[in-house]
Formats: C-alpha cells, sequence, structure tokens
C-alpha cells in the first residue's frame, strides 16, 4: 500500500521537525495532496492514525488539503481544475495539458 510508505515518510518528517523544534507534543499535521498525486487521503489519514501510535505525534490530527491539476484550454483560455484522465476542456471540449496536482508535501505543523 503507497500511503503506507507515504506516511511512514511523513512520521519521520515530523519527528525530525519536531526534535528541531524541541517540541513536547505534535497537536497538528497539514500536508498537501494533488488529486494526480495518486494518495487516497483518507487512507493517508487511516495509515497515519497506525504510524503515530507510540510516538511524539501520538495524539496529532491529520488534515489534509486536497488540491486540484488545472488545465488551461488554449481554446478558449478557460482554466480548469482537472481529475485524473480527464484531459479535454469541460467547456468547448478541445485538448488540455493539466499541470501541476503531483503536489505532496508537508505544509505545516503545530508542537507545543
Ligand atoms: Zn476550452
Amino acid at each position: 500500500m503507497h500511503e503506507l510508505s507515504v506516511a511512514e515518510s511523513l512520521m519521520n518528517l515530523i519527528a525530525e521537525n519536531a526534535k528541531v523544534s524541541e517540541a513536547r507534543n505534535v497537536i497538528k499535521v497539514s500536508v498537501v495532496i494533488g488529486n494526480l498525486s495518486g494518495i487516497v487521503a483518507d487512507s493517508l489519514k487511516l495509515c497515519f492514525d497506525e504510524v503515530k501510535k507510540g510516538t511524539i505525534a501520538n495524539q496529532a490530527e491529520l488534515e489534509v488539503e486536497e488540491v486540484f491539476a488545472k488545465a488551461h484550454c488554449y481554446e478558449c483560455g478557460k482554466i480548469s481544475p482537472v481529475g485524473q484522465y480527464v484531459f479535454s476542456c469541460p467547456d468547448c471540449g478541445e485538448v488540455v495539458i493539466p499541470s501541476g496536482g503531483k503536489e505532496l508535501y508537508l505544509k505545516d505543523m503545530e508542537v507545543e
């Protein structure tokens, strides 16, 4: 399961950051996930709940911000958020090239 390895790397990153800021407890973690990254937010949350056990982030809440790929249509000029495998303009049907949507990073964390 891909989400599990992502949750594990996320946990490593959190532990490192918490150590640097001399935190005693991690309260909240915010991550950004692109809709084309292949990561399912709910699965990631479940995996995170597993990997955080017994760590400094034991009580941490995982907040997932989902961002969408955007497609710029050269025909009508419209910029639309697109999902996976949608590569045509919802307005005029012309072929568009999506950009973004592959984001996957730790945006913020709250510690005490
Ligand atoms: Zn268009």
